[in-house]
This record gives C-alpha cells, sequence and structure tokens, in this order.
C-alpha cells in the first residue's frame, strides 16, 4: 500500500509541476516545486517545502525563505521590491536561481546555527556526564564512593558544589609558570589530601571559600587575563572538582581564551582522572612528596603515596612531557612554559633521607632530564603535628644535603629555592585566605 501510494504521489507531482528540485543542506532538505503557468496553480511563484533535520521542524510556504521562521511572512513586494511591476508569468528560471540563492545564504546560516546549538547540546550531554562522576565518588585514590550530589562529604570535605578560595594572578611560582606577569591561579576549597602540615590549611582543613559558577569563573578568569596579562590559567590541588574545571576549560575555550591551563597537583592521582584530565591540561604541576610510607601514612594518611606518585607523574609525562620551554628571552624574562611536566619535592625539617630517597626515586624512573623543583619554603602552622620536628622551619643544612644530592645524581633542569634568600619575617608561602589578596607579600 505504501509503495503504491508512494508512487501515485510522485505521479501526481510530475504532472503538476514541472519544475522540481531537491537540495540538502546538512541535515535539512529543500524541496522547490514551480507549477506551470497554465496548471491548476495557475501563474504562481514556486512551492518550496523545508524539512529540518531530525524533523525538529516541517516548513512549507511560497514566502521569502531568508527571514527566520516565527516572523511575519513578508508579501513579495516588500521583499523584493525591485520587481513590484511585473507580472507573475514574467518569474522565469533566472528567478529561479537568485531565489535559491537566497535560500542557500539562509540554509548555511541555519546549519552553522543548528551545528553550534548541536554542539552545545553533545557539550551538555558531556557535562551531565563528568558531574555524574561525583555520585559515587571515585575522583581520587581515596576511592570514598560518597554521592556528593546529594550533600555528602568525603575525604576532601567538600560536596559537588564548587566553592572557591581564592583568585590571583600569582608571581609565587617557578619562573616558567609565572613568567612576567603571574599565573591565573585559581584555590579551590577543600583537598583530597590534607596534608597536616599544608600551608593552605584555611582552605584545605578548615573550609574558607564561597560558592562559584562555572560561568562566573571563566569570566573572572577572562578578566584577570585582559587586565593582568596572566600567562596560564593554574588550579590549585583540583582532584576534587574535577569535572567543575574540565567544563570551565570548555567554557574558556569557547570565549576564545587560549592560555595553557595547568594542574597544581598532590601527586596522589587515579590514573583514571589523569585520562579525563588530558584533553584539558597542558601543564601538570606534580609533588612528590614523600619516599616514606610510614610519613606518608603519620602526615597525609595515605602509605601508598610513593608508589601512586610514581605511577601517576608517569602517566604525566607519558601525556604531555618534560615541561618546556626552560628558556629566558634575550632580556633575560623567563619564558613562560607551554606544556609539560616540572615536578617539586617539598623539604621537610627533620626528613632528610624522605627527601634523599624521593630524588633517588624520581632519578631512577624519569632520568636526569627531569624538570625538578626543590623548594624550602616550609614554615610550621599552629596546628599539633603527628611527627615532631616540624615546628620549625628547615635549617640551611638540611637544605643543603638534599641539593648536594640532586646535583649528584645529575638533575640538571632544577629550580630551587635557597633558604639563605628567603626573609622569614615576611612568612610570604603561608597565605591568608581571609585577606583579599592571600599572597601579599609575593604578588
Ligand atoms: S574526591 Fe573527595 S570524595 Fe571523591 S574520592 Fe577523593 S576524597 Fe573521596
Amino acid at each position: 500500500m505504501t509503495t503504491v501510494s508512494s508512487i501515485s504521489s510522485v505521479s501526481l507531482v510530475s504532472s503538476v509541476f514541472h519544475f522540481c528540485s531537491i537540495s540538502v543542506f546538512g541535515d535539512s532538505m529543500l524541496i522547490c516545486l514551480t507549477p506551470p503557468p497554465s496548471g491548476p496553480f495557475g501563474p504562481s511563484r514556486p512551492f518550496r517545502f523545508l524539512i529540518l533535520g531530525e524533523a525538529q521542524c516541517l516548513y512549507s510556504g511560497r514566502g521569502d525563505f531568508s527571514r527566520p521562521f516565527g516572523e511575519a511572512e513578508a508579501s513579495p513586494t516588500q521583499s523584493r521590491p525591485n520587481r513590484r511591476n511585473r507580472r507573475n508569468d514574467e518569474i522565469d528560471e533566472t528567478d529561479e536561481i537568485d531565489q535559491m540563492d537566497e535560500t542557500n545564504e539562509y540554509l548555511e546560516r541555519r546549519t552553522v546555527e543548528r551545528t553550534r546549538a548541536n554542539r552545545t547540546l553533545a557539550e551538555n550531554r558531556e557535562d551531565k556526564a563528568l558531574f555524574g562522576l561525583y555520585r559515587a565518588c571515585r575522583l581520587c585514590p581515596r576511592g570514598c564512593g560518597v554521592d556528593r550530589t546529594r550533600g555528602r562529604r568525603g575525604f576532601c570535605g567538600e560536596t559537588s558544589t564548587l566553592r572557591v578560595a581564592a583568585i590571583e594572578a600569582h608571581k609565587g611560582e617557578e619562573p616558567p609558570i609565572s613568567g612576567s606577569r603571574g599565573s591565573g591561579t585559581v584555590f579551590f576549597t577543600g583537598c583530597s589530601l590534607r596534608c597536616s602540615f599544608c600551608q593552605n590549611h584555611q582552605i584545605s582543613h578548615e573550609g574558607l571559600g564561597h560558592p562559584m559558577g562555572v560561568e562566573e569563573l571563566a569570566r573572572t578568569l577572562v578578566c584577570l587575563q585582559r587586565e593582568k596579562g596572566i600567562h596560564n590559567v593554574n588550579f590549585v590541588t583540583p582532584d576534587h572538582v574535577l569535572p567543575h574545571c574540565m567544563a570551565l576549560v570548555r567554557r574558556l575555550r569557547r570565549l576564545g581564551c587560549k592560555m595553557p591551563v595547568l594542574y597544581n597537583l598532590s601527586g596522589y592521582q587515579s590514573l583514571e582522572s589523569l585520562r579525563l584530565m588530558e584533553p584539558c591540561a597542558d601543564i601538570y604541576l606534580p609533588d612528590f612528596k614523600y619516599s616514606d610510607r610510614d610519613l606518608a601514612a603519620r602526615l597525609s594518611r595515605c602509605p601508598d603515596y610513593p608508589s601512586v606518585a610514581l605511577e601517576a607523574i608517569s602517566e604525566m609525562i607519558r601525556q604531555k612531557g618534560f615541561l618546556f620551554p626552560l628558556e629566558e628571552d634575550s632580556d633575560g624574562r623567563p619564558i613562560p612554559a607551554q606544556r609539560g611536566v616540572l615536578v617539586r619535592h617539598l623539604i621537610l625539617p627533620s626528613q632528610v633521607r624522605n627527601s634523599l630517597d624521593a630524588l633517588t626515586m624520581l632519578f631512577v624512573e624519569f632520568g636526569k632530564d627531569l624538570p625538578l623543583s626543590l623548594m624550602s619554603q616550609y614554615t610550621p602552622i599552629k596546628r599539633p603535628s603527628a611527627i615532631s620536628g616540624l615546628d620549625r622551619p628547615l635549617l640551611p643544612d638540611e637544605f643543603h644535603k638534599v641539593i648536594e644530592h640532586a646535583l649528584q645524581l645529575g638533575f640538571r633542569n632544577l629550580f630551587v629555592q635557597y633558604p639563605e634568600e628567603m626573609d622569614p619575617s615576611d612568612r610570604p608561602f603561608v597565605p591568608d585566605f581571609t585577606r583579599p589578596r592571600p599572597f601579599a607579600g609575593n604578588i
């Protein structure tokens, strides 16, 4: 029955109309039927049927297709004033081609709009899948499995609401990261590692920060780029808010922001999360804090830290290679890095053995070309410590033992914070997140 009726329809169409064209534009189709001047429709402008993809809309009519749908159809005299005085039988194939050109233009515009709309839909679907990761959260190796979308909190202390403690053009990172104008640093509330000596304890332990949406955060970063000329976007310990970070990077790209995106990480990352990050990351700045499992257990409650962190850093290097460039320009200013991995190690007071073994492990795993930053900025905070000896700053002697070991191993891409060059009275490395500029000492 269907076939007979289709054949009948085609015969009827071909007997009534003498010109028929079908054009396909992306997932839309235009059918144009021109009745002969002597046929049942008399001299007339063509009938046109526009079928939009996914059957969202079916439009038919004989009006001006260059106007958007929903607007009142203009009369032929309004749409084609130069033809006002022509008779209908003067409309020939040249008119057809002119009309088709208008229609083509409209449809091309429409296709672009629809492609944009489809992309947004696809992204929305992707966001939905991403934010679903908060449901039985396993974003970090702690693998708490709690449903953060229902307000539950795992070890990191945060629900699925993004909270931010500070955003600033930060100049306290290594020269290829801070460059001359600073790194656009975002400090998120919460942390999946929560070391007992954390210098950012106000946000990692005490929950300082305020809720912020992806859109607002993206626009703030774009403003920071315009006003301060930041070289990159820098997410500080973002594992527990990874879905938000990925949505944010996508939003930044749509706003035309092409700065490198940097993940400032504790080293305690799961491979699954790192693989998710890969398309949204350019630079990784992981710590390698502990070679000593017992120390990791006592200070950060993760005895598996050494093996997890080495595996995580391997994955980061597989994705991005070593940090580059590591050079300065002709005026001696650091050239901002574009891509790669730079590993950091904070030397803890009274824990020199941990540092020496950490450097040996890094050398054995990744070789002497690994870009490595040795930090001496440890400052005791006013909290009881699980370990004696952490209640004082690092001694120069302790620091020099570690740097000597790094040089003996042959590390040649080293960034070093000499304790002698730091002024302890400024204490610039313990930020105060209750102030509008938490790092006032180093900006
Ligand atoms: S991100 Fe937080 S809730 Fe999720 S697994 Fe890690 S510590 Fe647990």
